[in-house]
């Protein structure tokens, strides 16, 4: 089997076993769930409904005229019980739907509205819009603009690499739901005008790419790229390279080179936006750490607190662990156990103390080149860093920070405990406000 990757990219722990053999089940519904407006990059969705009124599950509650931007549903049944400010899993506090469910039925009747081998594509993009679809992966973009017809693009590559440590959600929806997945590609493929569909499976999800393979093995439009085991296989960039072959140069957009990438839970996501009219109102999550006692893959309602599915799937001590919303290389600590997941929230992984950096003591760099080494970017992490945390926003940029895709590898490699992807994101909204008044 011909194995594929990029140059770079660090070998790390998986810690995927806790997980990897659970199957998807359902967690219940909480009391009560949070629904942000903006869960999605772009403009953030005005509230439809009021303190008081009566909503019922998947109702659009939330939508803006913008075209960057995505509708938000009720995830559950109930009364709105207020629209305000709420702490949100992206940092600080943004406005918020709260829904208090009532004693109804509390799930969302998947009845088939429409034949999969026969579906309007002007329908199946307006399904997606309607359906609130967005990344559901990491990156947050309004689903309905990437799907839109483009005739430079020759490949749809579904990434199934899930190279986050803890993180099984894909690999979970790629087994068990292999067949949405190829119906959904196939739909997919046909809106953006592309010609194949590859797939991006790391090889440590063999029965994944077994499963898939199986239902493709008459086509000559459809593909899986198997590919190596490394740190960060599914960041958009390297991913193309390890798929297609093809360089993506800093700052060129994929659609320029012919490619565009979609994750596997958007993909099978949309599929049901438009077979059975189900909007985003649930995602498949994983829940893990060494002390969590029924770690696993749940779906989970957009909105739900963290706290709800904590004490659903119970952590020895609590207090002294770091809850982390996404993976443990790129997702956000929380600050408590009242902020929802949204529909980008790949997994909720709680971390021991020895399993985080930010409670060591961090020293100067002590120049052994290791971040230089592993950045998947070819950036030299070291010089950012010394920049970057002096605030000195000239040089940082000049020595390409921007360029940094907050992968976290130089922070987990780097002796010293220098915490570089900190000084980077506090660096980036700088160097953009100098940029613009530089035009
Ligand atoms: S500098 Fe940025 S891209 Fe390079 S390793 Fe660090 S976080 Fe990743
Ligand atoms: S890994 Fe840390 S100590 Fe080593 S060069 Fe990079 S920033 Fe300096």
């Amino acid at each position: 089997m011909e194995v594929k990757t990029f140059e770079g990219g660090a070998h790390i722990p998986h810690y995927k076993s806790y997980t990897e053999d659970k199957p998807i089940t359902r967690l219940s519904p909480p009391k009560e769930v949070i629904i942000p407006l903006l869960q999605h990059m772009g403009a953030p969705c005005e509230p439809l409904v009021k303190e008081g009124d009566k909503v019922q599950i998947g109702q659009k509650i939330g939508d803006s005229e913008e075209k960057f931007s995505a509708p938000v549903h009720a995830s559950i049944s109930g009364t709105v019980k207020e629209v305000g400010k709420r702490t949100v899993p992206t940092g600080g506090e943004d406005d918020c739907i709260v829904i208090e469910a009532d004693d109804g039925p509390q799930e969302f009747e998947m009845k088939q509205i429409r034949d999969p081998e026969n579906v309007d594509l002007e329908e199946y993009r307006k399904c997606v819009r309607e359906g609130g679809l967005t990344g559901m992966g990491g990156a947050a973009l309004p689903t309905h603009v990437q799907v839109l017809y483009n005739d430079k693009v020759d490949t749809l590559l579904l990434n199934g690499a899930e190279c986050e440590p803890f993180l099984t959600c894909d690999h979970r929806i790629m087994l068990e739901k292999a067949e949405q997945l190829v119906k959904g590609a196939e739909l997919m493929m046909k809106s953006i005008g592309a010609k194949r569909t590859l797939f991006g499976i790391e090889v440590n999800k063999p029965d994944a790419i077994e499963a898939v393979k199986e239902l493709i093995k008459d086509r000559d439009d459809m593909e899986v790229v198997s590919l190596a085991v490394k740190y960060p296989q599914g960041f958009k960039s390297h991913l193309i390279k390890a798929a297609t072959g093809r360089d993506v140069p800093r700052g060129a957009r994929s659609a320029e080179l012919g490619c565009i990438v979609r994750n596997v839970g958007t993909t099978v996501a949309s599929y049901e936006a438009c077979i059975y009219g189900k909007p985003l109102i649930e995602r498949v999550l994983t829940v893990s750490g060494p002390k969590v006692t029924k770690p696993g893959n749940y779906i989970v309602r957009i909105g739900t607190p963290v706290g709800h599915i904590l004490n659903e799937c119970g952590v020895e001590d609590i207090e002294n662990h770091k809850v982390v919303l996404g993976g443990p290389m790129t997702g956000l600590a929380q600050p408590h156990l009242d902020v929802p997941i949204i529909k980008s929230t790949t997994g909720v992984i709680v971390l021991p103390p020895e399993m985080t950096r930010e409670w060591m003591e961090y020293t100067d760099c002590v120049r052994c080149d290791k971040c230089v080494e592993h950045c998947p970017m070819m950036l030299y992490p070291n010089q950012i860093s010394i920049y970057a945390e002096a605030k000195m926003y000239d040089p940082a940029e000049e020595w390409d920070l921007m360029d940094c895709i907050e992968c976290g590898i130089c922070s987990y490699v780097c002796p010293a405990a220098r915490p570089i992807v900190h000084w980077v994101q506090r660096a980036k909204p700088e160097i953009q406000k100098r940029q613009r008044s530089r035009k």
